[in-house]
């Protein structure tokens, strides 16, 4: 049965003007699943004028019953986890079980915004000058947008609007047109929980809605995630429209492992990190640093059968530990990497090309491949293949594989694998990354610090959620007062100073 998806607009599902529609499939049998309105100007614009609508109540609705709201939510997705998690599946194609790790990261950041009322206090300082207060105070923005991409969409949505809606912002979200309908799920929840309608709005499509919300004027901050060239685009076009802009963007994470690792620890967390959710995560490692010939050797001997042992099956597989990519395209877009890698000379020493899954044969499905000797100069090494291919680039020493890092045009996250504390905090202080692990494989910060890498991996200057995604989604206000006899003193010509 195919599925009508549908907008979500002034706290109800609408079908939307446009005549334009996409397809969703569902990766693990090829099969189309639903079809996804795309939303022209028009449909973004009924959007904007709903969010704009409820944005002076909201902002006027104190912290804390915004945070009770929140509360509600969070008790929802407390009960209902495993429903979003089957949604997140059969478009998404990841296994149940991270699919409803993925919501648990976003609850955090939920709980997060509960907080609310803490979060939003301000700073005073008494008798700036002489009768005189000064008081700093964060404020809403008004109507804010979040564009997510297709790989986590529950968790990636989830990093903007509960800190956008407790600050006291309405927020509208543009999520992955291949994955769109836990965002609906979750805007209806968000309604259950108690939600002025207009607070919060969903517009399906592609880069035709992108752009209408780009260019719409009463939208005043735009929080991107994607790949790097649409997240330059967001920003760019962001600066140039007068809003204030986060983009983050892809990533290519390397894992270096010392002499001194624990191998048995760094080959299991290297196998998590490099083919949980099919290497489709922004944090997934893609690059093994192993430092010195000999580690590389344990290190190659050690991975080859367990990716070679990779349970392969559908979402729903509750033994599987990966499941398809999320559409033909990019499965045919990582095979070519693999060709590509090949070509260039790398030694592919696990050949996930040729996988097939039985009863499965339609689905997006890929085997686990490995290339050693990859060096920088090939494309495999350079580009984000974001698939469940691991390439092992050996480094003579600790420098060597460092200067890999800091050289490579993303900044996203990295890590460590040592047990010499000397040299993960040498790593940790000066390598030019913005998420480092320390024998952790992917180091994603908790909801209360920020979440945001270095380099071509962001655009902008906020990280998301914690105290950065509060910064973002208000501006400052600071109020200098004086009462009331130094006004009854008469007109001061003089620049004033705090005598
Ligand atoms: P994508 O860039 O193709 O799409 C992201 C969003 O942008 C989607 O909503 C899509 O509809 C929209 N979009 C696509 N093309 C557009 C265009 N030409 N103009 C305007 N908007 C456009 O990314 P994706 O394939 O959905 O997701 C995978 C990418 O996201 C990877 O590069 C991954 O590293 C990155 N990612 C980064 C992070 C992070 O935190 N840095 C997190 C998750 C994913």
């Amino acid at each position: 049965m195919v599925t009508k998806v549908q907008h979500y607009i002034n706290g109800r599902r609408v079908s939307g003007r446009n005549e334009r529609s996409s397809f969703v499939f569902n990766p693990a049998t090829g099969e189309q699943a639903a079809t996804v309105p795309i939303a022209n100007a028009a449909d973004v614009a009924d959007a904007v004028a709903a969010a704009v609508k409820a944005a002076p109540g909201w902002a006027a609705t104190t912290p804390l019953r915004r945070a009770r709201i929140l509360n509600r939510f969070l008790r929802i997705l407390e009960e209902r986890t495993s429903q979003l998690a089957d949604i997140i599946v059969a478009e998404h194609g990841k296994v149940h079980s991270d699919a409803v790790g993925e919501i648990q990261r976003g609850m955090e950041v939920v709980e997060f915004a509960t907080a609310a009322p803490q979060l939003l206090k301000g700073e005073i300082t008494e008798n700036v000058g002489t009768r005189v207060d000064s008081y700093s105070v964060r404020q809403p923005l008004g109507v804010v947008a979040g564009i997510t991409p297709f790989n986590f969409p529950a968790m990636v949505p989830m990093w903007m609007f509960p800190v956008a809606l407790a600050c006291g912002n309405t927020f509208i979200l543009k999520p992955s047109e291949r994955d769109p309908s836990a965002s609906v799920i979750v805007a209806e929840w968000l309604k259950e929980a108690g939600l002025p309608d207009g607070v919060f709005g969903v517009v399906h499509g592609d880069k035709e809605t992108v752009d209408a919300l780009l260019h719409h004027p009463d939208i005043s901050a735009i929080s991107f995630v994607g790949s790097t060239p649409i997240a330059k685009y967001i920003y760019e076009t962001s600066a140039s429209t007068g809003k204030r802009c986060q983009a983050l963007g892809g990533a290519k994470n390397h894992m270096i492992i010392m002499p001194d690792a624990d191998m048995d620890q760094a080959v299991d967390a290297l196998m998590g990190a490099a083919f949980g959710s099919a290497g489709e995560r922004c944090m997934a490692i893609s690059v093994a640093v192993p430092v010195g010939e000999t580690t590389a050797n344990r290190l190659i001997s050690a991975l080859e059968p367990k990716i070679r042992g990779l349970k392969i099956g559908p979402g729903t597989d509750p033994e599987a530990e990966m499941g398809p990519l999320v559409t033909k395209q990019h499965l045919d877009k990582v095979r070519g990497y693999i060709d590509a890698g090949v070509a260039e000379g790398a030694k592919l020493l696990v050949d996930g090309r040729g996988f097939n899954m039985q009863g499965y044969e339609d689905g997006y499905f890929i085997g686990g491949s490995l290339f050693d000797h990859v060096t920088p100069n090939m494309k495999i090494y350079k580009e984000e293949i974001f698939g469940p291919v691991l390439s092992v680039a050996r480094a003579p020493d600790y420098d060597t594989a460092a200067r890999m890092i800091n050289e490579h045009e993303f900044g996203n996250g990295t890590s460590i694998f040592t047990r010499d504390g000397d040299a993960a905090r040498e790593f940790a202080h000066k390598i030019k990354i913005g998420m480092v692990g320390i024998n952790v494989p992917i180091p994603v910060p908790m909801a209360f610090h920020s979440f945001g890498g270095w380099k071509a991996s962001i655009f902008g200057d906020h990280h998301m959620h914690g105290p950065e995604g509060v910064r973002f989604y208000t501006r400052m206000k600071t109020i200098t007062s004086r009462w009331p006899t130094g006004i009854r003193a008469g007109a001061e010509f003089v620049m004033p100073t705090m005598s």
